[in-house]
């Protein structure tokens, strides 16, 4: 059975860039039948805002997109997630690392392994890296065809706990999906490099690897990603329509005036059974063609 995902930061109210990888994942899992499931991505407090995990699940609401069984917050997975750090500290697939930023900068920009013989044992102030033993550097997007990652970033051993005693985005997302079962990743296009150290982590976990579809990404004038950091607008949640039908044509749809003047279950039903990845722009980044006040 096809299990698809929402995944969310609770960094901020969703804007139009998370609404467009909220369709797009919906569209794929219903018009498979499939589920689709939301998970709050919350486990980076120091980035949190406070109420932004009701609001998007309100927001989700407001435009119809009804998510399958109990949504998961990663703050509830913790526990899981150090159980396997210590597993792979233990046997020694990963390792205490002190390098900073600013070091590995100095050092060429990507992490050479500077800590891996040092058999660091004191955990304070250390991050925890992934021995790279599956080097990731194409994959094959349902979209796109094969997509490449730099070189250096595919060799890195990565990190799956950082310095401030963080869980890493990468371990977080892929225990979740493995563990939620979720059989194919859809999302915006901004997370293409991650994919790979993804990929490497299911092949390090010698779980079934899934299939990924990256949607368009949204950008503003200057050609940056809208995002809840750079303060993206809000969707509006008191009148959905006019954001979905724009969020709907941003992936591709051509819309009648006969299904814009349905409801927002008709409309969302519609694109549900008019879903094709043929149609989907093939660009990876998209300016979209109305003002930023109607986004
Ligand atoms: N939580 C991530 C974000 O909001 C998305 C994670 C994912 O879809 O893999 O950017």
């Amino acid at each position: 059975m096809y299990i698809g995902r929402f995944a969310p930061s609770p960094s901020g109210p969703l804007h139009f860039g998370s609404l467009v990888a909220a369709l797009g994942s919906y569209f794929q899992a219903k018009s498979r039948n499939g589920l689709w499931l939301v998970r709050i991505e919350d486990i980076d407090p120091p980035r949190e805002v406070e109420g932004a995990s009701e609001l998007i699940l309100q927001t989700l609401k407001a435009y119809e997109l009804n998510w399958d069984g109990e949504v998961l917050y990663q703050s509830q997975r913790l526990d899981d997630y150090q159980a396997q750090i210590d597993r792979w500290l233990a046997e020694e697939q990963a390792y205490l690392c002190e390098c900073t930023r600013k070091q590995i900068k100095a050092a060429g920009g990507f992490y050479q392994g500077a800590c891996r013989d040092k058999a660091l044992t004191d955990s304070q102030g250390c991050s925890v890296r992934l021995k790279m033993h599956y080097p990731i550097s194409c994959f094959v997007d349902e979209k796109h065809g094969t997509l490449t990652i730099p070189d250096g970033l595919a060799k890195e051993d990565f990190i799956i706990k950082r310095r401030d005693g963080l869980f890493a985005y990468n371990l977080a997302v892929v225990l979740d999906d493995i563990h939620q079962g979720v059989t194919e990743v859809v999302r915006g296009a901004d997370l293409i490099e991650p994919t790979g150290r993804q990929i490497s982590l299911y092949k390090t976990l010698g779980a079934a690897p899934v299939t990924y579809l990256h949607l368009p990404l949204a950008i503003d004038d200057s050609g940056n990603k809208l995002s809840k950091q750079n303060h993206a607008t809000a969707i509006d949640l008191s009148n959905p329509k006019p954001t979905l039908l724009n969020a709907m044509r941003f992936l591709g749809f051509e819309i009648s005036d006969d299904i814009a003047g349905q409801n927002i279950a008709k409309i969302v039903q519609w694109g549900v059974e008019n879903w094709q990845l043929f149609q989907l722009p093939n660009q990876l980044k998209i300016k979209p063609p109305f003002s930023n006040e109607s986004l």
